[in-house]
């Protein structure tokens, strides 16, 4: 059985989708999905020489190598137009890499993809290149397994792009007007961890004017959102 964040990753890929899913490693999303025939073909991305294995090795044992196509490639590198994909998953890496895989990989993509992305730390900056890229978020998701807080963005080219302030880049724009408790146990978390680098700051010696100033405004913000 998947996970709870794949299985979750999962609820966001349409019926009969096309998919190309990003830094596979075990393939275990594609072939889960497949399994359940939710989707009709998927491509397997792995950079890694070991998970690419593990990718190959899974869908041979379920007997999927005719609608799961495993490739070992940088990115979106592994996206070819006949592939005809219409959804793409990646899931389990920083923002900042999924980011910097969606920047480098462009080219790959026609725009008219389904993003469904799980940065592990990094949301902003993954929100900042979406919206900069003129992709609409239209859906967020946060949940927490084995004590860890994950969450998904889902986002497309819609006719109207839809900008973001700084404040629903940080927060998520739509996580922050359904606060659920799971937001609030990260956003606690996150406070915390800001109130205790300002004091350090605070202590030594060198001036940190800049940074404490950015902490401030995201300790505000942060105030703010949970104790509405
Ligand atoms: N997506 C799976 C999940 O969410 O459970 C696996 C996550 S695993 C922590 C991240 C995987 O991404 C690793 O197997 C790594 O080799 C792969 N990866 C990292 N950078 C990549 C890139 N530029 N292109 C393709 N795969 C990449």
């Amino acid at each position: 059985a998947l996970s709870l964040r794949l299985e979750q990753v999962g609820n966001f890929v349409p019926d009969h989708a096309r998919l190309a899913d990003i830094g596979s490693d075990h393939a275990y999303l594609p072939v889960a999905l497949m399994l359940q025939k939710k989707i009709q073909y998927a491509v397997a991305g792995e950079v890694v020489q070991g998970p690419y294995e593990s990718a190959c090795k899974q869908v041979k044992k379920n007997k999927l190598t005719d609608k799961i196509t495993v490739r070992l490639a940088n990115g979106l590198k592994a996206i070819e137009e006949s592939d005809q994909i219409d959804t793409v998953t990646i899931c389990g890496m920083g923002g900042t890499l999924i980011r910097q895989i969606l920047e480098e990989g462009q080219n790959h993509l026609t725009g008219r993809e389904r993003l469904i992305l799980q940065p592990n730390v990094g949301e902003a900056t993954l929100r900042d290149w979406l919206i900069q890229h003129d992709y609409t978020i239209i859906a967020e998701e946060i949940l927490e397994e084995n004590q860890k807080i994950y969450e998904i963005i889902v986002a497309e080219k819609l006719a109207q792009v839809v900008k973001l302030t700084a404040k629903e880049l940080m927060f998520g724009p739509y996580l922050m007007r359904e606060i659920n408790p799971i937001f609030l146990k990260k956003w606690h978390r996150e406070l915390n961890q800001r109130l205790k680098v300002k004091e350090q700051l605070a202590q030594s010696k060198n001036a940190h004017s800049e940074k404490i100033a950015e902490l401030n405004q995201q300790i505000a913000w942060i105030k703010e959102v949970v104790e509405s």
